[in-house]
């Protein structure tokens, strides 16, 4: 039996579910996942700069990156009308993450899959128990997550995603700046990049976030 969609959902029964979320999320295999109030969540233009400056490669490809993902105006409204949702963590090996060899062969990629399809079933749960607002951002460019080596099939006039399931925005196309979150949350979080040796940072690290009410 499902339950019926309550007008307001009381603060007892919303704080159970909540946890009930946060550890759902680890059972499905997130690292580490904690429950924050939408006032953490941190918006900055700066973050959708680096999209452009210098041009990423999936900016433009996919329904879900800039441009063509929720402005940040419309993303601030959004995160404002939630109180409360739970921020995902999936660790990831400095050996698939950081250095030219990671990203030539795209070896974050089952890691970022894996943490979109978690935010994506967080989701799905949270709407099935009555909170039909839920919504969930990921991590990384679903165009190079789920759609490699195809167009983006959003992109075409009255044609749906491929993925309604699993495929989401990336906190960081919505803006989000994921780094200051997750220091926020007390999660050790470093800058890996092309640059970056596997030997000098102790792990990597992909983020999601799912609003819940
Ligand atoms: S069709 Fe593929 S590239 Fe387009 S939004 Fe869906 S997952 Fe992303």
């Amino acid at each position: 039996m499902r339950h019926k969609i309550l007008e307001r959902i009381p603060q007892e029964q919303l704080q159970q579910d909540l946890e009930r979320y946060r550890q759902r999320a680890i059972e499905l295999g997130a690292t580490d996942a904690k429950i924050i109030t939408t006032d953490e969540v941190i918006i900055d233009e700066r973050v959708l700069a680096k999209c452009t400056y210098p041009k990423c490669p999936s900016y433009g490809t996919n329904a879900n990156c800039p441009p063509h993902a929720m402005s940040l105006e419309q993303v601030r409204k959004v995160v404002s009308n939630f109180s409360y949702g739970v921020f995902l963590k999936l660790e990831v090996p400095p050996e698939h993450t950081a250095g030219q060899e990671a990203i030539d062969k795209g070896l974050f990629n089952p890691y970022r899959k894996k943490l979109s399809e978690i935010a994506a079933k967080i989701e799905a749960e949270a709407f099935y128990d009555g909170y039909h607002l839920a919504l969930a951002f990921a991590s990384g460019s679903c165009k190079g997550t789920f759609c490699p080596d195809i167009e983006c099939q959003a992109l075409l006039p009255g044609q749906p995603c491929r993925y309604p399931l699993k495929s989401r925005t990336s906190m960081e196309g919505a803006g989000m700046d994921v780094y200051t979150m997750a220091t926020k949350v007390g999660w050790d979080i470093y800058p890996i990049g092309a640059a970056t040796s596997p030997a000098d940072v102790p792990c990597g690290m992909r983020l999601a976030l799912v609003l819940i009410y």
